[in-house]
């Protein structure tokens, strides 16, 4: 596995408790409005540096008792065949283990959950589930065969006892509220839709300005999402 971030500790990222966040090295989307080219971005990963496997992992056994969860996030962790290896490693010292993912690697999502290798996970959903829409919000490289998987994956958290939540960053280039209040009916009964506005980081992976929801706009889709699932906005 590649890692290209390590962040030691975060009181935002795990529900309720102290983690690390582990950013792992590419992705197989280039969602337009992605802010971690360095992460994705083959030319700009070369020139960022990696930090190697095994310092994580020694530094997170001597703080063991200090950290609550390790919360693995991207570029896409499920592109890296090793990323269970490395979590057995996490549950091996006690760590409550997060994974965020783009949803592409169904098998690989349904097997940590089966193995209990993981306690949380997020799924970005990045356009309603139609294949024209989705291939354009990740940057215009879905498959027939990734696309399943990702509405499999979406379908397997819905189904499943473990704790999770779906979320989406509102781009008004790729969403209109019509795009959004769809994506609250294809998982009416989820537990978490969490709703973020774009920010601006520096440069996109799509490369191109791009346009964020005004509070009126997001107010509109908060109050008519919110009859359909539990949705919160994320400052
Ligand atoms: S936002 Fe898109 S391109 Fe960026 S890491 Fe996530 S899935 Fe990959």
């Amino acid at each position: 596995m590649r890692i290209g971030g390590f962040q030691k500790l975060s009181l935002l990222d795990y529900p309720g408790k102290l983690s690390a966040i582990v950013f792992t090295i590419g992705c197989n989307f280039r969602c337009p409005f992605c802010y971690v080219p360095h992460l994705v971005l083959p030319e700009v990963i070369k020139k960022s540096g990696e930090v190697p496997v095994n310092y994580v992992l020694s530094y997170l056994e001597k703080r063991r008792n200090l950290i609550d969860a390790v919360v693995i996030t991207g570029g896409e962790p499920t592109i890296h065949n090793d990323l269970p290896v490395f979590i057995r490693k996490l549950k091996s010292m006690g760590f409550l283990v997060a994974l965020e993912t783009n949803g592409s690697n169904f098998g690989m999502l349904r097997q940590l959950i089966d193995d209990k290798l993981i306690d949380y996970v997020e799924i970005d959903i990045k356009a309603p589930l139609t294949f024209e829409k989705y291939n354009r919000a990740v940057g215009n490289v879905l498959t027939p065969k990734i696309f399943e998987n990702v509405k499999s994956s979406v379908n397997l958290l819905l189904k499943s006892s473990i704790d999770y939540e779906f979320r989406t960053t509102l781009v008004k280039e790729l969403h209109t509220k019509d795009d959004i209040l769809e994506i609250c009916r294809s998982i009416r009964g989820a537990r978490r839709y969490y709703l973020q506005n774009l920010k601006r980081t520096g440069f996109f992976v799509g490369g191109k300005e791009l346009t964020s929801f005004n509070e009126e706009e997001i107010m509109e889709i908060l109050n008519e999402g919110r009859k359909i699932v539990n949705v919160i906005y994320r400052e």
